[in-house]
């Protein structure tokens, strides 16, 4: 159920990415505005002319690429790809398979910047050609607009002609979640609803349409106890890989479910330092798939409606509020003497843990149960102030909390309260029906 650890540290690396290239190109016009005045020689724009030439080629390739998604033309995805990487070949027909499964209304590659990498020189050749790809593509109904994803391409001309011998050597570079989408791990098969499209490994049917008939459930949940109105669809990745887009399930100290991550229509670092987030897709912890209901994902798809209104609401809130919709699910089931217990036992045993609202930082590595700490906070915001005031407290957060001093003045006039008052009526809390 983690979400923004990925979004965060896309932030740092792709920032750190711009300071990088920034530096670099001070470091050039230093260099050259201290080296002698060279020689007049050709060479300079004989070097110019073969870059140029270069990018067109290069696009060239990455229109013809896209263009044979869109026709279905196998044959023209393969045409640019070293035919003596084998694997390679063998990836690409797979990954031309994905791609037309899932049946984009738009796909389209470009070309960001060169990377340059002395190793990979060494072992291509001097024409090697290292860029970073931006891909941009939309679902059908999943995305409202087109979104971007990033790739690395490695291209060596060989007897005249470009061709991509490889794409995965830039991914250690890149940030988290690049070249790890769906469609970029093995064979997959979708599985679809109206408003709903999950991807599953090839011939994992019976699970995806399992997983299709929860994802329902959970929708209907979230459209009955969440007052925003969402016309989308949601994508629901169950594939049997530990990473997925920016979900690692291996390395967690904490094992979650499922968790729900950011796509976006402009990358963070692109036009600005945060990104546009354009919405959200749920990818599911490989050992848990036999185990996806609609408890789980009512909590996934709150994430995912309230994804593409900005995203600077804080994890207290986000959290609170997935938690609120999925226990209204179970309150719906067994009945509101369930949903009582847990509250006594959050007030009881996590609250007197903490001195405040979870904060931020540290929010998914924190061993108290934060969940249901946040969980507590939204059921007593909802008590005072009613559940269609704090939907509108969670959009204007979402949009404009993007530090804790604004964050501070939309809590205290829409709810009139501070963090430290909220949290000292948490700390007196009585579960009440
Ligand atoms: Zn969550």
């Amino acid at each position: 159920m983690r979400r923004w650890p990925g979004l965060l540290l896309a932030v740092l690396l792709v920032s750190g990415g711009v300071v990088y290239t920034v530096e670099q190109r001070e470091q050039d016009l230093r260099a050259r505005a201290s080296a002698p005045t060279p020689a007049r020689t050709t060479k300079p724009s004989r070097i110019a002319a073969a870059v140029a030439a270069r990018r067109v080629a290069i696009d060239t390739i990455l229109v013809r690429r896209a263009g044979a998604v869109q026709t279905g033309d196998e044959q023209q995805f393969l045409a640019d790809v070293d035919p003596l990487n084998k694997k390679l070949v063998a990836a690409q027909k797979t990954l031309f398979a994905n791609l037309m499964e899932i049946g984009f209304t738009e796909i389209g590659y470009s070309q960001a910047e060169e990377r340059f990498n002395p190793a990979l020189l060494k072992a291509h050749g001097r024409t090697t050609y290292l860029v970073r790809v931006l891909m941009r593509y939309q679902i059908p109904k999943v995305d409202f607009t087109p979104v971007t994803t990033e790739l690395g391409y490695t291209f060596v001309a060989r007897d005249g002609h470009w061709l991509l011998t490889a794409d995965n050597e830039l991914d250690p570079d890149l940030g988290p979640g690049a070249h790890r989408e769906a469609w970029d791990l093995g064979r997959i098969e979708v599985q679809r609803a109206p408003r709903v499209m999950v991807l599953v490994e090839k011939g994992d049917t019976v699970r995806g349409r399992a997983i299709v008939r929860a994802a329902n459930e959970g929708l209907a949940e979230v459209t009955a106890y969440w007052p925003l109105t969402w016309n989308g669809s949601v994508l629901v990745i169950a594939l049997d890989q530990t990473d997925v887009r920016d979900a690692r399930f291996a390395d967690e100290d904490i094992e979650s479910a499922a968790s729900t991550g950011s796509t976006f229509s402009s990358l963070p670092g692109q036009d600005t330092a945060d990104g546009t987030v354009a919405g959200g897709y749920i990818v599911i912890n490989p050992n848990q798939r036999d185990h996806v209901d609609e408890i789980l994902l009512s909590h996934e798809i709150t994430h995912v409606v309230t994804a593409a209104l900005g995203g600077y609401e804080p994890l207290w809130l986000a959290e609170g509020a997935a938690e609120y919709v999925s226990w209204r699910g179970i309150e719906a089931i067994s009945g509101p003497a369930e949903v009582l217990k847990w509250e006594q036992e959050v007030a009881d045993t996590a609250v007197p843990q903490l001195s405040s609202l979870p904060g931020d930082n540290g929010f998914y590595q924190n061993t108290t149960d934060v969940y249901g700490v946040s969980w507590l906070a939204v059921r007593y915001l909802v008590h005072r102030i009613g559940l269609g005031k704090v939907e509108e407290l969670y959009e204007d957060m979402a949009r404009n909390g993007i530090d804790q001093a604004s964050r501070d003045r939309i809590l205290l006039a829409r709810t009139g309260l501070t963090e430290a008052t909220l949290w000292t009526a948490l700390t007196t809390y009585r579960p009440q029906r």
